[in-house]
């Protein structure tokens, strides 16, 4: 009988392997991260943080390109050559530098290590996924796996706020890129990935009346919120669960003192459609809006500003590839849907297959109880250093 040749140990197995090493590592930089505050409206402390990003790219070997922004912090574009010298495409990868927390968020609620945690602001939405991406290339280098794509990493400074600032660039990076890997935070226990989003839109509803005194000749005037209110009731109506629309009056606001007829008043109104198809549909109802009481007028602003994340069948063939490669790691890989968008939406409006939510498992987001799990960063990190290699 001929001697069994050595079976190669399987990829993920090592780039596993390797990244438990590195969870003290992981942990630290998470901690640098966080301790450095970066609110969207902040662009000095938006910067801060990204020069520790850039630097610790640039100790990889990585080419660091600043986006230099006005008003905004800088984003940041990271490339990592294919390794083939060829032309063979290219994968976008997504994440953000800014958080919601204010400065000074950071005395009350410090970065701290318990129950196998990491605690504080930022740190799971989305400085864990900053970390797990430089780890991710640390360990194809460590293994000696080499991906066939050049690799792109877009680090924005405003997603928090919309992505105004960031919305060109990651849309061009996208059109060139084969697929886009979104490093923000997993849902639930068992870091699900998001493969749907709902598109988001808001609407601001304006009343306009005419005042008079309330109790002396109330019919001289026309009540702002009496209209705004019958507006709010036919908004309601426009909720459609079975399809996936929500239309929800979020903050009203009218009048002036309590013994005078408004002469106005306005809401605002939060918009989601889990299908494109249905985001004219809903435009085209809020904006035929008309008065109900006689002589009020009634304006609506707005509409659906970030499309649906649709499951597509390329969504699904991506994700179908992330489990197998979870699974060859010893884990059971799930999928969600979600009525949160993100920069995902954006990319996978263009037809790029796009995977979303690979970021760190964790919970609390945006909350004083944010926090990220330790042991599974050297998972996370594993999974998308797999993609990065086999996409
Ligand atoms: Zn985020």
């Amino acid at each position: 009988m001929r001697g069994m040749k050595k079976k190669p140990r399987n990829l993920g197995l090592q780039l596993l392997g390797f990244l438990r090493s590195q969870s003290p590592a992981m942990v630290t930089l998470l901690g640098e991260l966080a301790r450095c505050e970066s609110p969207s409206h902040d662009k000095a402390a938006v910067d801060r943080c990204g020069e520790i990003v850039a630097r610790e790219w640039k100790h990889r070997g990585a080419t660091v390109r600043v986006l230099r922004q006005k008003t905004r912090g800088n984003h940041l574009r990271v490339e990592i050559a294919g390794g083939h010298g060829r032309a063979a495409g290219q994968i976008l990868v997504l994440g953000h530098i800014d958080t919601v927390y204010p400065l000074g968020d950071l005395k009350e609620n410090p970065f701290r290590v318990a129950k196998g945690r990491a605690w504080g602001p930022g740190t799971f939405d989305m400085k864990g996924g900053l970390v797990l991406a430089l780890f991710a290339v640390d360990a194809l280098r460590a293994t000696g796996a080499v991906p066939d794509k050049r690799l792109v990493f877009l680090w924005t400074s405003d997603e928090e706020i919309g992505s105004e600032s960031s919305r060109a660039p990651i849309e061009s990076e996208a059109r060139r890129s084969d697929a886009v890997l979104v490093l923000e935070p997993s849902l639930g226990p068992e870091g699900k990935l998001k493969t749907a989003r709902k598109g988001v839109g808001g609407a601001e509803i304006v009343v306009t009346g005419r005042s008079a005194h309330a109790g002396i000749e109330p019919e001289k005037g026309v009540n702002a919120v009496h209209e705004l209110a019958l507006q709010v009731e036919r908004l309601m109506r426009m909720n459609d669960p079975s399809r996936g629309i929500t239309v929800q009056t979020t903050v009203i606001a009218g009048g002036t003192v309590s013994n005078v007829v408004p002469d106005s008043a306005r809401a605002q109104v939060d918009i989601r459609v889990s299908r494109m198809a249905d985001a004219a549909g809903i435009e085209r109802k809020l904006h035929s809006l008309r008065p109900i009481l006689k002589g009020a007028e009634v304006e609506v602003r707005g509409g659906i500003n970030r499309p649906p994340l649709e499951r597509t069948a390329a969504v699904q063939k991506l994700f179908a590839h992330a489990r197998g490669l979870a699974a060859a790691m010893g884990a059971e890989l799930h999928e969600a849907s979600t009525g949160g968008g993100s920069d995902g939406n954006l990319t996978a409006a263009l037809g790029i297959p796009t995977l979303d939510g690979l970021g760190a498992v964790g919970d609390g987001a945006h909350t004083p109880h944010e926090h990220v799990v330790i042991r599974a960063l050297a998972e996370r990190a594993a999974l998308i250093s797999g993609l990065l290699a086999s996409i």
